[in-house]
């Protein structure tokens, strides 16, 4: 029978990987905190609803890439493609609006897309990201633009770029999509199939096209920062002055659009210059009317997620932290009962400790202290039992000393 193997766009994640991901998971709960963030986690799916409305019928995510299912009573299900939406769904359902303050979240997790699988690009991908519930003041689009470049800063992630621009408000968008329509139109013949549908839907994805000719044709469109309301206008000076002060350098990108529909005012991107084509590391943005439009408050949000997958290629050289193992060793399987009670002694002290069942052959344990990487094996043998002692064998240079139970522990702090 052929071997069953993990499905297309997925994968098994393990040591020493894992020791990147720990280490990452660690960095993001460290730093959030300091900017008072707190955790959240949200189920992994949803009524396939709240995306629809929450990210756009229109976006590519909800049109192409939800795992969407019925369950067994017959409702629609959808495992979540990002976080944004369930944790303003969780947020209102909780009413914690009136429960927390400040409303500063951050989560870590799998979303799900049906994505054309490639390095970096997954179906199980996992993103960590913020929100911030809060006053549209551009302050706030700032620091948590700081926050996002600092910690990947400070993740020792060097080369990062950020890509900035405001994409409007519902006040000016509208009048622009007009214009963006019609210039679209006048070159539909030379555009591809797919951004010729996005014309009449969404037309704004048009610039996310990655075909050479298409990007071409659409460098000649207007831009929206040529059509931003006085409101929106001054809400992204703001930010960028802000941004000044905290040192931030940015590159000013009229035709940074983002993928799912509730952004308003500013978008922002980062990316990396060490990862070839997948080369975003985040992306994140304003909402200003989704927490109201998904039955909350009128209260402003701005977020981002970024993508783990990516972030841990750059992490794969941190060396695994190496705790030094203790391997206990029996002569003869009549000292198990020892070396058990010892093994629990030993690790409620803190110490990682491997306990070998297969008694008797001391050689062939040693070889498998030597496989697992054992610092030192601890030998228990008739004469170790009969003096209330045990042999302590330093795997690196074959010494062996017998040391006293009762000094054990005082040795062990001195030489693990
Ligand atoms: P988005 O939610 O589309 O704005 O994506 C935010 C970040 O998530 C991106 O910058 C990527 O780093 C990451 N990302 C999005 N889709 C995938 C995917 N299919 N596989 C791996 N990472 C992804």
């Amino acid at each position: 029978m052929s071997a069953i193997q993990a499905a297309k766009g997925t994968r098994d994640i393990f040591a020493p990987e894992i020791h990147a991901w720990q280490h990452l998971e660690g960095a993001i709960r460290d730093y959030y905190g300091r900017y008072l963030y707190q955790e959240i986690r949200t189920p992994l799916f949803e009524h396939s609803e709240l995306f629809s409305r929450g990210i756009g019928d229109q976006t590519e995510v909800v049109q192409k890439e939800m795992y969407t299912f019925r369950d067994k009573a017959g409702r629609s299900l959808t495992l979540r493609p990002e976080n944004t939406a369930s944790v303003v769904r969780a947020a209102i359902e909780n009413n914690l609006f009136e429960a927390l303050a400040p409303l500063r979240f951050f989560y870590i997790g799998p979303m799900f897309r049906y994505d054309k699988p490639q390095k970096g690009r997954y179906r199980q991908f996992h993103q960590f990201g913020v929100e911030v519930f809060a006053d549209d003041a551009p302050q706030v689009d700032a620091e948590v633009i700081f926050s996002a470049v600092d910690f990947l800063r400070g993740l020792g992630i060097a080369q990062v770029q950020l890509e900035l621009n405001s994409v409007g408000c519902p006040n000016c968008r509208p009048a622009y999509l007009k214009v963006l329509r019609q210039a679209a139109q006048a070159r539909s013949a030379d555009l591809c199939e797919d951004c010729r549908r996005k014309i009449d839907g969404n037309p704004l994805r048009i610039f996310d096209c990655k075909q050479h000719a298409c990007a071409g044709i659409a460098a000649a469109f207007p831009v929206i920062g040529d059509h931003l309301c006085p409101e929106c206008r001054e809400h992204f000076a703001a930010v960028r002055e802000a941004l000044s002060w905290m040192n931030v350098p940015f590159l000013l990108n009229p035709r940074l659009v983002r993928g799912l529909d509730y952004y308003t005012k500013t978008a922002f991107e980062v990316t990396s210059g060490q990862l070839g084509a997948q080369n975003a590391l985040l992306g994140g943005g304003r909402y200003n009317d989704l927490i109201r439009e998904l039955g909350g408050p009128d209260m402003a949000g701005i977020g981002f997620a970024a993508g783990m997958e990516r972030l841990v290629l750059h992490l794969e050289h941190l060396a695994a932290p190496k705790p030094k193992v203790l391997f206990v060793a029996t002569a003869d399987p009549r000292w198990l009962a020892h070396a058990v009670q010892l093994a629990q002694v030993l690790r409620s002290e803190g110490h990682p400790v491997y306990v070998d069942y297969q008694s008797k052959n001391l050689k062939k344990q040693f070889k498998k202290a030597d496989r697992i990487a054992a610092a030192f094996t601890l030998v228990l043998a008739e004469d170790e039992v009969r003096d209330g002692a045990v042999s302590v064998k330093n795997m690196a240079t074959q010494e062996q000393v017998k040391i006293p139970l009762k000094d054990l522990n005082a040795w062990l702090k001195q030489n693990t």
